[in-house]
């Protein structure tokens, strides 16, 4: 049994995340983690609400809310939808928990006892309309770097240079949308990444088995240009993480708070840590997953993430981490993601463009989303979301496919053999090479969901429903009934173990349907496969079965046009 430490980057706080969001980062992320739970691994799974910055400030000013109140409401709104979505998270955290707050202190506390922290007197940009610090994004001006002219004072979305506000030219703000702004002299805190350069780049360079997408963003950033260049790490806000170094003030500092990017990474130490406190569990119980020096040298740790996450987890944070000079775990493998677009052109929150968690979920059951998106995750590219894709995809695999061959089994096996798993004949010939198949392809499928090629995982196991269908219709127990019914007997006997093994192997995709053909088959066995022989044979003659209600349903030509129509933009 191996143990795995899976995070999947942390969703913003200030709203309801669309389907691009999802598949880019938490529902791969419960795909592996719930993968390694059925091969019997320890698996330790979290995320958590991203909660600290300005747009939080804004979102909750906007709602008329105190912004403590806005957090702990919408975290609770984005808990309920992950639930609906079946995401198994150990724990869903919150950035904003004590336990972030102290982490948080404790690593620039670290960092700063070990040198790696200068505080640099700097102009920001002050908005006298506003009557505030304009923070980074709340800038927008024409990118120095390419020419873009909507580039915002972080990063610039046409060429992902990572920029300081005062780098942009024209600058306005996009609060208020004055131009009246000031450079006023303001004190902060940087991380002095210069410093740790040359052991990141030997980190990253000892990842031979990472994606090119994820390495290649990283020595992007490492080499291009001047290199990579220290990063501020607090801010001029009130909601925040207070600016300590450890537990003691750190001069100077008052009243101002850690960046969000700086807390929100640790947010994956502290969500352990906020496990074990919600589940009455020692320190050393979520030690064990971080601390090298506690128990976590034989943790395997997969992070899970869009491309525009993939400098700071590949950078930032591992020179937190490294910086701190404690033994934490560092990430082993960093699985990150391309774009979903919707319907030829972006999935688009402040246009209300695509299908948002909380619409996909009133409009179909959760496995049916789960299913699309997995099936045709953007890995090696972008992919593109569109609602006949979706209703071919639906229709075919899960209701002709699956769905069918479930109906089938069972409603034969009922109507003509009773509800009980049938005793008669042996296996013969086609049976043992459906086994043999099946067993080659489960390998194949296990060899892709170790190594995260969800797509090429949701081809093999739709390949695996297709030999059952073809199976079935090679032996026809419908015939043999009439003229063997014991060869029959034995084709069904075969069939209804089939749907047990279907449930098991296809619960990281939909964890609903796979339920539902496990209880209809009246089990709650949900031991891997690994010896096909001996798992097509876990029902034994006599065992009880039901019919279970049509596991999928056919999405009709009408619906796919008035959710076409829904949801082609305006949401407020
Ligand atoms: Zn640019």
């Amino acid at each position: 049994m191996a143990r795995i430490l899976i995070t999947s980057a942390i969703p913003y706080i200030n709203g309801i995340k669309h389907l691009g969001n999802l598949v880019g980062s938490q529902l791969p992320a419960d795909l592996f983690a719930r993968y390694m739970r059925a091969r019997g691994n320890e698996v330790m799974f979290i995320c958590a609400t991203d909660e600290h910055g300005t747009p939080a400030e804004l979102a909750a000013a906007k709602a008329g809310k105190p912004v403590a109140d806005y957090c702990a409401e919408m975290h609770e709104v984005q808990a309920d939808l992950a639930c609906g979505f079946r995401l198994s998270f150990d724990h869903f955290g919150r950035s904003s928990s004590q336990r972030n707050h102290k982490l948080t202190q404790h690593f620039a506390g670290q960092l700063a006892d070990h040198g790696l922290i200068r505080e640099v007197s700097e102009k920001m940009i002050f908005s006298i309309d506003d009557n505030r610090f304009l923070p980074d994004r709340y800038i927008e001006g024409t990118c120095p770097n390419c020419g873009y002219d909507s580039a915002r004072g972080d990063q610039c979305d046409n060429c992902t240079k990572q920029l300081d506000p005062t780098d942009l030219i024209n600058p306005h703000s996009t609060i208020s949308g004055s131009t009246n702004l000031e450079v006023r002299e303001t004190k902060h805190l940087y991380l002095m990444q210069r410093a740790l350069r040359d052991r990141l780049e030997a980190w990253i360079d000892s990842k031979a088995d990472w994606p090119v997408l994820t390495t290649s963003i990283a020595k992007k950033w490492l080499n291009d240009g001047d290199g990579l260049q220290d990063r501020g790490i607090t801010r001029d806000l009130h909601w925040g993480i207070p600016v300590m170094k450890g537990d003691q003030p750190w001069p100077g500092m008052e009243g101002k708070v850690f960046y969000v990017w700086f807390d929100a990474p640790i947010e994956y130490i502290a969500g352990t840590a906020e496990w074990a406190d919600a589940n009455g569990k020692q320190d050393a119980d979520w030690e064990r997953w971080w601390r090298t020096d506690k128990g976590a040298e034989d943790v395997t740790y997969y992070q899970f993430m869009g491309k525009d996450n993939v400098p700071f987890h590949t950078l930032s944070f591992p020179a937190t981490i490294l910086g701190s000079g404690e033994p934490w775990k560092l990430v082993d493998y960093l699985k990150s993601f391309n774009y979903l677009n919707y319907d030829g052109g972006q999935f688009s929150t402040s246009r209300g463009r695509g299908v948002f968690m909380d619409q996909a979920l009133s409009i179909l059951p959760s496995d049916y989303w789960r299913w699309w998106l997995l099936s045709h995750a953007p890995e090696s590219a972008d992919s593109e979301f569109t609602w006949e894709n979706f209703q071919a995809s639906v229709n075919k695999d899960l209701a002709d496919v699956l769905g069918n061959f479930v109906s089938r089994v069972t409603k034969f096996a009922k109507s003509k053999l009773g509800e009980a798993v049938p005793e008669g004949g042996e296996f013969g010939p086609q049976e043992t090479a459906l086994i043999a198949e099946l067993g080659a392809r489960i390998r194949d499928y296990e060899g892709y969901m170790n190594a995260i090629e969800v797509r090429k995982a949701a081809a093999e196991l739709r390949a695996i429903w297709v030999i059952g269908n073809e199976y079935l219709q090679a032996a026809a127990p419908w015939s043999a009934i009439k003229t063997d019914p014991a060869r029959a007997e034995a084709m069904i006997r075969l069939s209804l173990n089939l749907i047990r093994v279907y449930a098991i192997l296809s619960q990281p995709f939909i964890p609903d349907a796979a339920q539902a053909m496990m209880a209809a088959m009246g089990s709650d066995d949900w031991t891997w496969p690994s010896d096909v022989p001996e798992a097509i044979r876990a029902l034994p003659a006599g065992h009880a079965f039901t019919v279970p209600e049509n596991l999928f349903r056919k999405i009709t030509d009408e619906e796919r046009a008035d959710w076409q129509q829904r949801f082609a933009g305006k949401r407020e």
